[in-house]
């Protein structure tokens, strides 16, 4: 593939990104390319910007300098983007750390809100599409519960079919697994591996390394706001290049 094509077929593509929280430079010159299909690991430290940089990705944070494309939608500095934001919303599906359902929805309703609502689905195929999605999830058998009557990983579960319902292009994750008893960790992970196994394109802001390195095409290592290092997971993680990576690993692995 010529450099070219490379480009004008990412799904994603930040170019010289720069956010900052008030005096706080919190994304300094991001430049990352997502392929479809390619699943992409961002660790980091605490703070360093890991949710900052996925959430500018679906306008959920404006940015200052740079531009940022999703599957041909551009969100440009100051949150000026109009239609094109409102479109990568219903593109892009994101899992966040609190599972954040609706809680007065049951399950199934949860899950079909968004299609009827924003795609204009009848209740019919919309209840179609989500009860094949819970049991997809492995849920099946809870759709006419409410989110507290669930597990956290149930209702990870849940936020992941509800994201789903919505024929998402790209799905972004952040720490989906951080708020979850350890038990209840792997039944997450589970279902996110089977997802990349699909085709999914993933973006996974994760601390679960060995996740990482088994699912993840690329890792990218975020260290105080700059990519400080970009490779498959075999190399970031047996012999990473940068000293920052390496410093990280060491304190986490
Ligand atoms: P990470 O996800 O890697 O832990 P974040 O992207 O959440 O990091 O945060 C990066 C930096 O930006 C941190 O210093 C954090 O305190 C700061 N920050 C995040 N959100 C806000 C906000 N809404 N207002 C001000 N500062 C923020
Ligand atoms: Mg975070």
């Amino acid at each position: 593939m010529t450099q070219k094509e490379k480009t004008t077929s990412a799904i994603v593509r930040m170019e010289k990104v720069n956010k900052h929280f008030g005096n706080l430079h919190v994304l300094k010159d991001i430049d990352l390319e997502v392929m479809p299909g390619e699943v992409v690991v961002i660790i980091g430290a605490s703070g360093s910007g890991k949710s900052t940089l996925i959430r500018c990705i679906n306008g959920l944070e404006e940015f200052q300098s740079g531009h940022i494309d999703v599957d041909g939608n551009e969100l440009t500095p100051y949150g000026k983007s109009g239609k094109a934001l409102q479109r990568i919303r219903t593109e892009v599906g994101m899992v966040f750390q609190q599972f954040n359902l609706f809680p007065h929805l049951s399950v199934r309703d949860n899950v079909t809100l968004a299609p009827m609502k924003v795609r204009g689905w009848n209740q019919e195929d919309a209840v179609e599409t989500a009860e094949r999605l819970l049991q997809r999830v492995g849920i099946a058998d809870q759709s006419e519960k409410y989110p507290t009557q669930l597990s956290g990983g149930q209702q990870q579960r849940v936020a992941l079919a509800r994201a789903l319902a919505m024929e998402p292009r790209l799905m972004l994750f952040d720490e989906p697994t951080s708020a979850l008893d350890p038990e209840m960790i792997g039944e997450v992970l589970d279902a996110m591996r089977e997802l990349a196994r699909e085709g999914m394109t993933m973006i996974i802001v994760t601390h679960e390394m060995g996740f990482a390195r088994e699912v993840a095409d690329r890792v990218i290592y975020v260290h105080k706001g700059e990519i400080a290092e970009v490779a498959p997971p075999e190399k970031i993680f047996d012999s990473p290049h940068d000293e920052r990576t390496r410093s990280f690993l060491s304190r986490v692995l």
